[in-house]
């Protein structure tokens, strides 16, 4: 029984939802794509089998930050023989490892290095018992996060013999679980599925005046820990040195050195820091079930991205708070960031004509990498759509904010999914206040009509 090996292995009395399905049917041999919230226990999927089977576990996942996580949980458990192949080892000590993969049961790679000759015919010596593909949603050119490394792993797929392949992803629109079974999975493939729904979390919007001030009021009142978002790290230390005197407050954000982020984060779960300002490279692995409230200081880019960061919150099931701060204009952040991202690939399209190409930024240079294994017009068609539709997802995002509905059924509805019970405490439109703010709602008459057609028309791609 699959209980019986869950025990003896990792000591959990039971599964969480999801998990035993995705484990059976990668048993029986299936590709299998679980989407599965944030903190629901993802990587048990390939944890458990790896006990069960024969063979190598490869999984390729784009940040570094989040291998270590995953190898560290492995090590806690008594597991030795996990490896991280990344682009920091010297020569000598990758070539070690890719000379004695077969000792290593857990193989953590980024889909680069996956795709480096050296690496990849050495894989194909082993025996590979599950090829996994976390945060799956990378894959695809529709989502938030694409990344055009992620389309290679289809050829690295096919190289290394069609290994039994598994999916993970949190967040994933019905447009985009298609592309993740067209680009990555076999025809005969199984999905779990998990409502994105975080009943206890309630969802609020606060159209601001003042955010400062209104933020101090929130966190003046709060119990328990919090989450403070901002998107970006100038504005995250800027927040904390306006609010550092009089709250036990830290910081964190990517620009960090790791010990430092290892300490913050520490701090913030052993309760030493009530309130955590950060960006989204917070959160990660980061595995602290009693996270009260998160508030949003600045607009999210997506509704992909709001929906993993307010999913930190209530890990233990208990009454929750997300609550984003609106200020007329917090978009116009976003949008000048995505004028910079347009910017460097038009740069970059116009050195490829010229033939020019010095001085590439190191994503430039990883795009050219990327244009000698997709082609040059295909590859580029896919950096403009993407572009797009992150445009569109910010629009999606300020539609959410500037809705006057239940803020759930909007959020459910963006995931193809449909609200079937209001839960007690659900958001600002059914009665959910935060009492410490007096909450002013601007009118948004003159462009609620633009906003409605917007919301009509995402509703209908859905379908
Ligand atoms: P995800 O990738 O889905 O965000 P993780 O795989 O990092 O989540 O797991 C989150 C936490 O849940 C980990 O601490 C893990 O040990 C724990 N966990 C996973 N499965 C179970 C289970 N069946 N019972 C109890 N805890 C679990
Ligand atoms: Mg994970």
């Amino acid at each position: 029984m699959l209980e019986e090996a869950l025990y003896r292995y990792f000591h959990y009395k039971q599964f969480r939802p999801g998990q035993k399905e995705a484990i059976s049917s990668l048993l029986q041999g299936k590709d299998t794509l679980a989407v599965l919230p944030t903190g629901t226990g993802k990587s048990l999927c390939y944890q458990l089998p790896a006990y069960l089977k024969e063979g190598t576990i490869l999984i390729v996942t784009p940040l570094i930050s989040l291998m270590e996580d995953q190898l560290s949980s492995l090590q806690k458990n008594g597991e030795k023989r996990g490896v991280i192949l990344n682009g920091n080892l010297n020569e000598q000590d990758k070539m070690y490892i890719l000379e004695h993969l077969m000792n290593y049961k857990f193989v953590f790679l980024s889909p680069e290095m996956l795709m480096q000759e050296k690496i990849l015919s050495r894989l194909q010596l082993v025996e590979i018992a599950l090829f996994v593909v976390d945060e799956a949603h990378c894959i695809s050119q529709w989502g938030i996060d694409f990344r055009p490394e992620y389309r290679n792993l289809k050829q690295a797929k096919k190289r290394l013999g069609n290994p039994i392949t598994l999916a993970l992803t949190a967040t994933a629109t019905n447009e985009v679980k298609e592309e993740i079974k067209t680009v990555l999975l076999n025809q005969n493939t199984d999905e779990y599925y998990d409502s994105v729904d975080r009943p206890n979390i309630s969802l609020s919007v606060i159209q601001s005046k003042a955010k400062l001030a209104d933020l101090k009021k929130i966190l003046t009142n709060a119990k328990g820990s919090v989450l403070i978002y901002c998107a970006t790290r100038k504005k995250v230390e800027e927040l904390y040195y306006q609010l550092k005197n009089k709250y036990t407050i830290g910081y964190y954000h990517g620009g960090l050195d790791s010990s430092q982020r290892r300490l913050l984060q520490q701090q913030f779960i052993n309760d030493q820091l009530q309130f955590l300002v950060c960006t989204n490279a917070f959160g990660m692995g980061v595995d602290k079930p009693d996270i009260r409230t998160v508030i949003h200081y600045e607009l999210p880019d997506s509704m992909e991205n709001y929906m993993q960061e307010i999913g930190r919150s209530g890990r233990d099931q208990k009454p929750s708070d997300a609550i984003l701060l609106y200020q007329s204009k917090d978009e116009k952040i976003h949008y000048f960031m995505q004028q910079q991202a347009q910017q460097e690939r038009e740069l970059f399209e116009f050195r490829l004509e010229q033939k020019q190409l010095i001085n590439l930024t190191e994503l430039q240079e990883k795009w050219l990498r990327q244009i000698k294994i997709s082609g040059k017009d295909f590859f580029l068609a896919q950096l403009r759509q993407n572009e797009t539709e992150k445009q569109k997802k910010l629009e999606q995002m300020l539609g959410y904010v500037r809705y006057n509905g239940c803020r759930r059924e909007f959020l459910l509805k963006y995931f193809g999914e449909t609200l079937t019970e209001v839960p007690d405490r659900c958001c600002d439109f059914h009665g959910i206040s935060n009492t410490s703010i007096e909450v002013k709602n601007f009118n948004f008459s003159a462009e609620r009509m633009h906003w409605q057609d917007i919301l009509l028309k995402m509703f209908k791609e859905e379908k």
